[in-house]
């Protein structure tokens, strides 16, 4: 009854029934289910075939495992630990530190004045009519119908091809931001506060209506922040950052995008939506990297880091590589003997060879709390 009343008393939504579709997945406890090369053992499945995407590296065991169902199979994904991978303090004295603030027009706007586009793959012009049309599809079939629930899954489907093309982008997104700096600074967001819905408002003449709150003006702009899931981009960084042991920092975002990295003056006027004209100092810039500069520096400030100054070392003969700074988990790569330098090409299927494995090892481990990312395997 309770939800009842959120619905008639307090302006909520009308509550969801649920059903079998509500359930799309399940999980065992760590111990349950075991691994014999691409055969799983699931209790009271028994031993079945599927497709290892990802190698489980020595050492590692296997903790919880779930099973989920997609439009267009079932998957399981597996998270493995290694309690001996030992946990590293963040060091104080670090090279480079970059900051990132993430928007809508660009996905994140970087301290070194570089940014990322944001794709949309949902919430693009392209993508929206997409959805629209097989949405309108589904609804011209008559209710409870087959041909109703195979435009369902046509929608389904091109749910998962946004989701799958939002993951790989990030990816790529979340290594290449890596890659820029030791540091990786961000500032804490609040997601879910800035999807929360308007507050509903009574109407005082019609008891138990309700007055426009602006909320369908809102849906838009939250689609806009599912779609760029600024949240799973942090996610797969501080991932991504741990396994290299590079050091990752959440600011306050407070006032990042309204004070001046020149003369620390704070002032809501000094933002023009994408232009930031400090009012004291009349300063000038793009407003999301001016935020991501002073995100920097509040991570540089809050946690008392030292920055370090090298001067490259003057390079005597050009073709003398630099020497690679490995990361620990990192084999080292034997120096090139020959005069040519063979390339690695990179080939289709071959991740899983044994000979491969040592490579493949070091993307694997999630050094800072010795905890693998759940593998995702097609069954
Ligand atoms: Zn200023």
């Amino acid at each position: 009854m309770r939800h009842y009343d959120g619905f008639f008393k307090h302006g909520r939504g009308f509550p969801r029934f649920q059903n079998r579709s509500t359930f799309r997945s399940f999980q065992y406890k760590p111990g349950d289910a075991r691994i014999d090369g691409n055969r799983i053992y699931l209790p009271e499945f028994g031993w079945m075939r599927f497709f290892n995407s990802r190698t489980i590296p020595a050492g590692f065991e296997i903790r919880t495992v779930t099973v989920r169902r997609k439009i267009d199979g079932w998957y399981v994904s597996v998270l493995i630990r290694d309690e001996s991978v030992p946990q590293i303090p963040a060091p104080k004295e670090i090279k480079t530190v970059v900051g990132v603030d993430m928007g809508l027009t660009k996905l994140a706007h970087l301290s070194d004045r570089s940014d990322f586009d944001n794709p949309r793959p949902a919430t693009s012009k392209k993508g929206k009519r997409f959805l629209k049309l097989r949405q309108r599809r589904v609804s011209r079939k008559k209710k409870g119908s087959k041909n109703r629930k195979k435009a369902t899954q046509i929608v389904a489907r091109l749910h998962k091809k946004h989701v799958d093309k939002r993951t790989a982008y990030q990816w790529d997104v979340a290594n290449q931001i890596i890659n820029r700096a030791d540091a990786i600074a961000f500032v804490n967001l609040n997601i879910k506060g800035m999807k929360a819905k308007c507050k509903p408002r009574p109407d005082d003449v019609n008891v138990g209506r309700f007055l426009k709150n602006g909320q369908s003006a809102k849906r838009g702009l939250n689609r806009s922040i599912s779609d760029a899931s600024w949240g799973t981009l942090i996610d797969l960084i501080e991932y991504a950052a741990g396994k290299l042991l590079k050091t990752f920092f959440k600011v306050d975002p407070k006032n990042t995008s309204r004070t001046c990295s020149k003369c620390d003056a704070v002032d809501g006027l000094s933002r023009f939506g994408e232009k930031f004209v400090c009012t004291s100092c009349g300063y000038s810039t793009h407003a999301d990297k001016q935020a991501a500069i002073n995100i920097k520096r509040r991570a540089i400030e809050n946690n008392g880091l030292t920055i370090l100054v090298v001067r490259k070392p003057r390079k005597v003969r050009q073709d003398l590589p630099e020497p690679k700074q490995l990361s620990l988990f990192e084999t080292p790569t034997p120096e090139p003997t020959g005069v040519k330098r063979r390339q690695h090409r990179a080939v289709k299927g071959k991740r899983d060879v044994p000979g491969n494995l040592p490579n493949q090892l070091s993307l694997d481990l999630w050094g800072n709390v010795g905890c693998g990312y759940p593998h995702e395997s097609h069954l």
